[in-house]
């Protein structure tokens, strides 16, 4: 295949482009595919370039949207339209187009079933209205296609204000999407995705959600409310504006994706094009100026060694509104791969964790061959600038910064959360601690049929211990038991303190039978132990009881207490089974 770009700026450019077009084809195709993305929102200016194309090429398939820039060639066009041939010599390329927002999920459905049809199926390109229609449902119905399809796009998007479109040969849909279906028995399709944002700060939780994309409340409170507190970032009408740069990360298939918030609602809640929900853990982000580089750097090379013939950048805006004259490092390497053009989107359709849908703050880049890969490697340059301007510098100093503190702060608050759990003494669980796991281990008792044991058990006149050999003997006597706990349990059980020299074990998947044979082990280990000094040894009693299906925490805790208790007054150092709970009548 071949491609050819024209950038137009006024009228007299449009029949330049087509002559020059002309001069440069091949003598024949099998089909060529007219792409216009432009800056221009005027529709009628607009219908009479794609008419005059159309005319020109009347077997052309012709598509496009509406654009803050345009991409051609590995560099930024600004108020201009690109016009794109892209000629296959043995692929077939169609375009259908849809806009009933009622018909979507079915539209989506007999769509796929006709591109299942196709032979070859390569690749899927959506341009959509993303702002004014929610193309998920029809989305949706793409996961169906085999992995191998590639299916990416963009949204229309405009600084301007009017309605961003998508528009075919001879009509516009400020509400649509085109499918444009990409076929053919030699033909080849390779995404790359780049990235570039970080996390800042610590996490929050989506608590409240209307539908998938409006989100009311984060932590409890109104969600624009994280804006306004952690940026200064007010809830006004330049507030999609101001926050482009600052999306918010969600984590996903062990990765995090972004979502760019779009505006806010009268109660402070926040509109996004790109679905999230309840219960996510969500955390503000921001771009690293270097890394967004890097990132693409990288990507360019991956797609080089796929040898292109023709790419398409989709851009998410946020990049170019971000990098500034610098976004000229993120694309020039393209120059080096295959004749490139695309544009600045408003939401990034691809395939993700097996899913078709609408992400933010990526940079796409698409490449399109037919026939087999030359041999010849591909170097790339794409040269890293040595200095970034002033104020990326700057931004990437306090990114760093701030990422470096939040890990360090992270590591800190797991470990104070490990030891508010932990008991001081003997590193074991601490009595709140066992006390919410038995409580868990009750419930879950009740909905798993499978058994839960638990053993109580209680140093033999450990107050003799201390009275005699002093405190600190009688803590050693606390941490070596807990060691000689420890080493009796599996994976998944659970060793704490329940207070003072008491100790409970929970252990799941064990009947009670099998509970008083490792208590009987424990209490013959105990026994054992010589660490009082004259080598003398001490002994623990033990109450053992099995979770009984439907009992209460507190009915569970008397059973195995009474166990314990009996024990004691069995003469000590010995286990006792618990009696069966008593039924309720
Ligand atoms: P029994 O055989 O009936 O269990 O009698 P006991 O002496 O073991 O039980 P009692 O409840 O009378 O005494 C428990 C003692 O444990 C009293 C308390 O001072 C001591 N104790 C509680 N926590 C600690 C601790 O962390 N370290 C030490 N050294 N002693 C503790
Ligand atoms: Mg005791
Ligand atoms: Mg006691």
């Amino acid at each position: 295949m071949q491609q050819f770009s024209y950038t137009i700026r006024r009228a007299d450019d449009v029949a330049a482009c087509i002559a020059r077009f002309r001069e440069a084809a091949p003598e024949s195709c099998k089909s060529l595919l007219i792409t216009v993305f432009t800056t221009s929102v005027n529709q009628e200016q607009i219908l009479r370039l794609t008419g005059r194309l159309g005319d020109a090429f009347p077997d052309a398939i012709i598509a496009g949207c509406m654009t803050t820039d345009v991409i051609r060639h590995g560099g930024v066009n600004v108020n201009a339209a690109v016009v794109s041939f892209s000629v296959f010599a043995t692929s077939e390329v169609k375009v259908e187009r849809f806009n009933n927002p009622e018909t979507l999920a079915e539209d989506g459905k007999k769509f796929c079933a006709r591109a299942k049809r196709l032979e070859h199926l390569a690749g899927i390109c959506i341009l959509g209205t993303l702002h004014a229609l929610d193309v998920q449902p029809f989305l949706d119905r793409l996961a169906g296609l085999d992995d191998r399809v590639v299916i990416f796009g963009g949204g229309a998007n405009t600084v301007k204000d009017a309605p961003a479109c998508v528009f075919t040969r001879d009509e516009i849909l400020e509400e649509g999407l085109l499918a444009i279906t990409y076929a053919g028995p030699e033909l080849h399709v390779h995404a790359s995705l780049n990235f570039g944002w970080k996390p800042l700060g610590r996490e929050f939780t989506i608590t409240k959600m209307i539908g998938s994309h409006i989100v009311e409340e984060i932590d409890h409170q109104p969600a624009a409310n994280i804006y306004e507190q952690y940026l200064g970032i007010r809830p006004d009408k330049n507030f999609a504006r101001d926050t482009l740069a600052f999306p918010v990360f969600v984590r996903r298939g062990g990765s995090y994706v972004a979502r760019h918030t779009i505006g806010c609602g009268p109660q402070g809640s926040l509109l996004f094009i790109a679905d999230l929900h309840e219960g996510e853990t969500i955390r503000l982000a921001y771009g690293d100026p270097r890394e967004m580089i890097e990132d693409a750097k990288a990507g360019y090379a991956d797609m080089a060694a796929f040898r292109p013939e023709a790419l398409s950048i989709l851009s998410c805006y946020a990049h170019r509104m971000f990098l500034h004259g610098d976004v000229k490092f993120e694309l020039a390497p393209a120059r080096d791969i295959a004749p490139s053009q695309g544009f600045y989107t408003y939401g990034e359709i691809f395939r993700f964790a097996g899913r078709v849908g609408v992400h933010n703050m990526m940079l796409l880049t698409v490449g399109f061959r037919e026939g087999k890969k030359p041999l010849s490697p591909l170097p790339v340059r794409g040269e890293m600038p040595t200095r970034l301007k002033d104020s990326l510098l700057l931004v990437e100093r306090l990114v760093r910064f701030v990422s470096a503190t939040t890990a360090e702060l992270e590591t800190a608050n797991e470990e104070l959360d490990r030891m508010a759990r932990t008991d001081r003494l003997t590193q074991i669980a601490n009595r709140g601690e066992t006390e919410s796991t038995l409580k868990n281990a009750v419930a879950v008792a009740e909905k798993n049929h499978t058994p839960v044991s638990v053993l109580m058990l209680d140093i033999d006149n450990f107050k003799k211990v201390n009275d005699i050999y002093g405190h600190d003997v009688g803590d050693r006597v606390l941490t070596e038991t807990s060691k000689v706990l420890r080493a009796h349990v599996r994976q998944g059980d659970t060793v704490g303190r329940g207070g003072g020299e008491e100790f409970l074990l929970i252990l799941p998947h064990t009947d009670e039978q099998a509970a008083v044979q490792v208590a009987e082990r424990i209490r013959e280990a105990v026994a054992a132990l010589r660490i009082l000094p004259g080598e003398r040894g001490f002994t623990a009693s033990f109450g053992v009881a099995r979770i009984a299906p439907g009992e209460s925490f507190e009915a569970f805790y008397q059973r195995v207490d009474a166990a314990l208790y009996e024990a004691k007054h069995s003469g000590k150092n010995c286990v006792r089974l618990a009696d069966a709970p008593t039924r309720k009548k």
